[in-house]
């Protein structure tokens, strides 16, 4: 078996933009993702805010990469053809008590160098967003404060290494591992072998696990929930700017904000959890709704079309872990929020330091574009009519709530990491994302992907695994 250069296990935000940064330089590398897509743990489920960098510890690892990865992001965002848009973010007090939290909050950003941040009074405040709750006084402005699609993120990255030579293994949940004399031999709970001179464990909340696979034990990772109502776009332009309350030990609290893609999401809860779990609990609602109106006034809750729930992975050490172990082992592990903020700044800390090690030379053929992933949509009418005569498949839309056409269900499973699943086309086309929660589209899709990947529809899943959308029948 070929040893290859590095092995990435976990195809979340981290070790997709890991992979990508990787392979600017001629190393060789593959992704081990145990779930049946990228984007499957927290990368998947979050807020997707762009955090200014005002809340992270003075000096921590936290505070570093947020900051930095902050300010690399709208370039990621722009060459991988992903949604970003830097809307400014408010923390809103209510009364002298809060109001003193926001000067803590802005000295810290200070210190920890983020530009522009203010202190506005109730009169500035309803000229940003008129909806602010009676009770709220003065409000931290962070106009660096921004939003991204994280899976989008994810997914886009992961193609765009692939489209430049890395490779990706989906359903590899990596189960052991043996010191080889030239690295590691990592297996796959179902038999599979890759043989790899450095491994990175981007794990998420299977990082502790992971980690003992190598006989590390130096960090623990807890899971915390966040349970999310997601509103229609009729109500995205309720808020333009992400509305946070003054963060509490357990996180940042509830948040109102606006979705690259126009829809408006309030959440997250925190709920301690034993085992991994993203199920939303009824009593989730009434938090949810209490706290956001706090906040702001007349939220338009009947707007409201589905929920989902994120785990948070944190660690014992309350800050990141971007650490060797065990020889040729590194760790990315504890990446809670603000992780997605702080990936491609994580990410190019990690290529650095592997491609000093493994003395690699930069790879001059490298692109970094992509094309977006809604790209029909950005055309114009001129421009879609000559796409559509070329192949009209992007005439027939498939999906009525967000338009998305058949042509692009198909670049969605024939694409760099290709979709597989229900859920797989959902997250690249947004295809099933809209006000009917797909009822109207999901036949479609599963059609084409029965045609486009072989299967048999008892084959086909929502998310994989056992998620069989025609069960009861001989297989
Ligand atoms: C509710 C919530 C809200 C958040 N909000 C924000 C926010 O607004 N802004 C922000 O900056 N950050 C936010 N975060 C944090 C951010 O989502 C994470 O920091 C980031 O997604 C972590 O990415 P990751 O790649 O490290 O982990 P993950 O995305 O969890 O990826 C880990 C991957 O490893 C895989 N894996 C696990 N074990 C194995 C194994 N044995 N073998 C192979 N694969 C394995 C998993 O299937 C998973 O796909 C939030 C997180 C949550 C949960």
């Amino acid at each position: 078996m070929k040893t290859i250069d590095v092995a990435v296990i976990g195809g979340g935000v981290v070790g997709a933009l890991t992979a990508r940064e990787l392979r600017k330089y001629h190393i060789d590398v593959a992704v081990l993702e145990a779930a049946d897509d990228v984007a499957a743990g927290a990368s998947r489920a979050n807020s997707g805010i762009v955090h200014a960098g005002f809340d992270a510890p003075v000096g921590s690892l936290k505070a570093k990469y947020n900051v930095l990865g902050n300010a690399l992001m709208a370039g990621v965002c722009a060459e991988l053809g992903v949604p970003f848009s830097r809307n400014g973010s408010l923390v809103v007090a209510r009364g002298a008590e809060e109001e003193a939290q926001l000067q803590v909050l802005l000295e810290r950003g200070r210190q920890n160098g983020v530009p522009d941040l203010e202190i506005i009074g109730r009169d500035r405040l309803l000229e940003l967003e008129p909806h602010m709750a009676d009770g709220v006084t003065a409000a931290l402005h962070a106009p660096t404060g921004g939003i991204v699609c994280p899976y989008g993120l994810t997914i886009a990255a992961m193609g765009n290494a692939m489209d430049n030579g890395a490779r990706l293994f989906t359903g590899f949940e990596v189960a052991s591992a043996q010191q080889t004399k030239d690295g590691w031999l990592l297996r796959s709970a179902t038999g599979q072998e890759i043989a790899a001179r450095i491994v990175v464990n981007c794990a998420g909340a299977g990082a502790e696990y992971v980690a003992s696979l190598f006989g590390d034990a130096f960090f623990h990772i807890g899971l915390r929930r966040g349970e999310y109502m997601l509103l229609d776009r009729a109500a995205g332009d309720f808020a333009s700017h992400t509305v946070f309350s003054v963060p509490t030990k357990a996180g940042k609290g509830v948040l109102v904000t606006p979705t690259v893609d126009g829809n408006l999401l309030i959440g997250p809860t925190s709920v301690e959890d034993e085992v991994y779990s993203t199920a939303v609990r009824r009593p989730a609602f009434g938090e949810i709704k209490e706290k956001a109106s706090w906040m702001l006034r007349d939220i338009p809750f009947g707007q409201v079309i589905t929920s989902f729930a994120g785990e948070r992975a944190y660690c014992d050490r309350h800050d990141f872990i971007l650490e060797w172990g065990k020889e040729n082992v590194f760790h990315a592990a504890g990446i809670e929020s603000p992780g997605l903020t702080s990936s491609l700044a994580i990410a190019r800390e990690i290529a650095g330091q592997l491609a000093k090690r493994l003395g690699a030379a930069e790879n001059k053929d490298f692109s970094p574009f992509r094309r977006s992933m809604h790209w029909l949509k950005e055309l114009s009418e001129a421009e879609k009519n000559a796409v559509i005569a070329r192949d009209p498949a992007y005439g027939r839309i498939v999906c009525r709530c967000e338009e998305v056409s058949l042509g692009e269900i198909r670049d969605a499973i024939r694409q760099n990491p290709p979709a597989r699943t229900l859920d797989g086309v959902k997250l690249r086309t947004r295809a099933g994302m809209g006000r009917c929660q797909s009822g109207f589209c999901q036949p479609n899709v599963f059609h084409e992907l029965m045609k486009e990947c072989g299967l048999r529809a008892e084959e086909v899943t929502k998310n994989g695994g056992n998620s069989y959308i025609i069960t009861g029948g001989e297989l």
